[in-house]
């Protein structure tokens, strides 16, 4: 499978769209899209309407926002008389009330001219075809459930923390993974709550066994720091620090 980086930074980063990874397996799916993270993708060159699966880790606004945008936008094309296929959103218990919620609000959400379905998603895996996709909750925020999912396609397998702090079920997330994706929102020198800072990056990749790690969703703080250096003080293997449009293949 390959992934595309649609936004390493958070809310309001100069240089960086918020939450957004693209996956492309047998078809692409879009895990979280916070602000900026659309016109990185359309900056990938896939065309948007054939994104069909939406995977949501929590619905902060950094994880969250552009997906307004991403739908008004379908709306209209569709109306217009392009093609577009049901979508299908996966989240976390509230993901139903939440756009169920929106799509009654919001002017023209209602009238969406193609079927959108909900799934709500906890511990169970689930399948998207031949992808096989397994959440787990996160240690985030009290107030609601941050879902960190494994996705596993040909046999290789990567995990994404979303926001998240250590946990025994971030190591089992990321338990042997070829690559992870964690939240390395502060630097080891100045570390904030809800979030993992790089050396805590560096702990988990390395208790987990995983072989590549990418470093992600990077508040300014840990931006101006060589988070790579300090997640590499307990991790041997590869460290990558993500860049919105970078493309891996796992
Ligand atoms: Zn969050
Ligand atoms: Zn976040």
């Amino acid at each position: 499978m390959h992934l595309t980086i649609l936004g390493s930074g958070t809310n309001m980063h100069p240089r960086r769209a918020a939450a957004g990874y693209l996956l492309e397996t047998d078809r692409p799916i879009v895990l979280d899209m916070g602000p900026r993270t659309l016109p990185n993708l359309l900056k990938t060159g896939l065309d948007r309407h054939t994104v069909q699966h939406l995977i949501f880790t929590h619905y902060h606004a950094d994880h969250f926002s552009d997906f307004f945008t991403f739908f008004f936008d379908g709306i209209c094309h569709s109306l217009y008389g392009g093609a577009r296929g049901p979508l299908h959103i996966y989240g976390p218990p509230g993901t139903t009330h939440l756009f169920g919620t929106l799509l009654a609000t919001i002017p023209s959400f209602s009238s969406a001219p193609f079927p959108v379905k909900f799934r709500e998603v906890h511990r169970r895996p689930f399948r998207i075809g031949p992808t096989q996709i397994t959440p787990l909750p996160m240690a985030h925020t009290e107030s609601q459930i941050c879902l960190g999912y494994r996705v596993t396609f040909q046999g290789k397998t990567a995990a994404f923390s979303g926001d998240a702090m250590p946990s025994s079920n971030l190591v089992k997330l990321c338990r042997g993974a070829d690559l992870a994706v964690l939240d390395c929102s502060f630097s080891s020198r100045s570390p904030g709550a809800c979030h993992m800072h790089a050396e805590q990056c560096g702990k988990v990749a390395h208790e987990a066994g995983i072989s590549t790690l990418v470093l992600s969703h990077f508040y300014l703080v840990a931006d101006r720091s060589n988070v790579v250096r300090q997640a590499a003080k307990h991790f041997p293997g590869r460290i990558l620090k993500a860049k919105d449009l970078m493309r891996l293949r796992v």
